[in-house]
């Protein structure tokens, strides 16, 4: 006998506005047997407003390694289920990468129900290129682990995106600062589709001063974007660090030395470094 297996929907839910959602969506979480929820008291604020009367279960990260095979045995004895997040788009930081993964791998179908998610709804509205860029995610806690990142990134021709909260907004824009040129174009897109929202395209520097003097710019929700390194900017920046690790070494080696061991390490074009280190050497002997 066939059995006729359920299907796993993954749907993407408002960032805000309730009234951000595919008719699509509701349908499917009007119909699925069971809706598995990050937390379950939050999506029923959804639910309510759309008059959805469904069963829930809580799929989070602290339990979602258990969960997803109990949920797997149900999509195999035929029920169907609705997978969502707190907000926006499951999986994208967010719960339901193992259950996912289960699913496929089982070769059972996974449907993707589409809407919100942060990143996009910011990129789309902030102005700058977004014919290739990278998602990060959120940033490091600490802000030693947050300048290694930040001195991954100064040279990427890519603009980039990362998730930020409020308790960390200005530290990390602080720490963004001691490494990337000031000139460096931002968005801060705080609130998105919500009462308060705001987005602001201006300098490093002056984005720093914004979020630095106006308490209300650290409040909320955070997605920021980097314009990539310009191809000609390029040719003249080193970072802050590069420069102290480049003086360090030219305190103990030859140019040519130093300047080697910086490419090695900082995987810096040599021009750059060359250049930076003739400057530097020159300074010395004014
Ligand atoms: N899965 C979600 C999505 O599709 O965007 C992201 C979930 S992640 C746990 C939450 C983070 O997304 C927030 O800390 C914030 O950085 C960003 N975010 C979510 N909603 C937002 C909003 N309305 N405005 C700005 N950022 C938002």
């Amino acid at each position: 006998m066939l059995t006729e297996f359920g299907k796993l929907y993954v749907v993407a839910t408002p960032i805000g506005n309730l009234a951000d959602i595919s008719y699509r969506a509701v349908e499917v979480l009007k119909q699925v047997d069971l809706i598995a929820a990050e937390d379950t008291r939050h999506v029923k604020m959804l639910l309510q407003h759309y008059g959805i009367t469904n069963k829930l279960v809580s799929l989070h990260q602290h339990n979602e390694d258990k969960a997803s095979p109990v949920l797997l045995e149900k999509l195999r004895a035929g029920q169907s289920i609705a997978l969502v997040s707190d907000a926006g788009t499951p999986l994208l930081s967010d719960p339901g990468m193992p259950l996912v993964k289960m699913v496929k791998d089982a070769g059972l179908d996974v449907v993707p129900i589409p809407g919100a998610c942060a990143l996009i709804v910011a990129l789309s509205a902030a102005g700058l290129p977004v014919t290739q860029f990278s998602f990060e995610g959120f940033l490091p806690r600490t802000s030693s682990a947050r300048k290694v990142f930040f001195n991954e990134k100064v040279m990427s021709p890519k603009t980039w995106v990362f998730y930020e909260s409020c308790h960390r907004i200005l530290a990390s824009l602080q720490d963004m600062a001691e490494i990337l040129p000031l000139d460096r174009q931002i968005v801060i897109a705080r609130e998105l589709t919500k009462l308060h929202e705001t987005i602001v395209k201006t300098s490093l520097g002056k984005a720093l001063e914004l979020v630095g003097q106006n308490d209300n710019m650290r409040k909320g929700e955070f997605v920021v974007i980097v314009d990539g390194a310009a191809a000609d900017k390029n040719e003249h920046i080193i970072t802050a660090e590069q420069e102290k690790l480049l003086q360090v070494l030219l305190r103990e080696c030859s140019i040519k030395t130093a300047v080697a061991m910086a490419v090695e390490i900082t995987g810096v074009r040599k021009k750059l470094l060359y250049q930076a280190a003739l400057a530097m050497d020159k300074k010395k002997d004014a």
